[in-house]
C-alpha cells in the first residue's frame, strides 16, 4: 500500500507546535533502536542546510519529486501493484502480510526471544 502524507510540506517544528496548541498529545522521545543510524546524520546535513538557507529543504524535496515523477509513474506501471488480503488481518497489502502485522510478528518474535 502507498503511503499517504498530507502533511508532507509541514517541519518537524510545525507539526509538534500544532499538536502542542490543540492539546494532542504526541510522542517525542527518540527512537530507542535510531543510535548509531545514519538517518540521525543525514537529519543534522538537512538541519545545518535549512539553517543556514531557509526553505532549501522543502524545494529539494518538492524539486526531487517533479524530477522524479516520470521514473515514479513508470515504475509503478511496470510492478502493477496488485493487491491483496492480507493473510492475517485482511486489509489490502502487496505482499503476504500487511505492514502492521509484520511488525506484529517481529515485535512478537523479539518479546519471545527476550523471554527464552
Ligand atoms: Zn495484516
Amino acid at each position: 500500500m502507498r503511503k499517504v502524507k498530507p502533511l508532507w510540506r509541514l517541519s518537524e517544528f510545525e507539526t509538534a507546535n500544532y499538536a502542542f496548541l490543540r492539546g494532542i498529545d504526541y510522542h517525542f522521545a527518540p527512537c530507542p533502536y535510531s543510535k548509531g543510524a545514519s538517518f540521525t546524520f543525514h537529519k543534522k546535513i538537512w538541519a545545518d542546510l535549512e539553517e543556514a538557507m531557509p526553505g532549501r529543504k522543502l524545494d529539494f524535496y518538492q524539486g526531487f519529486l517533479e524530477r522524479g515523477r516520470p521514473a515514479f509513474a513508470q515504475r509503478d506501471d511496470e510492478q502493477g501493484e496488485a493487491l491483496r488480503a492480507c493473510a492475517r488481518c485482511g486489509m489490502p497489502t502487496s505482499q503476504e502480510s500487511c505492514g502492521v502485522c509484520r511488525i506484529r510478528a517481529a515485535l512478537a518474535e523479539s518479546e519471545t526471544a527476550l523471554h527464552d
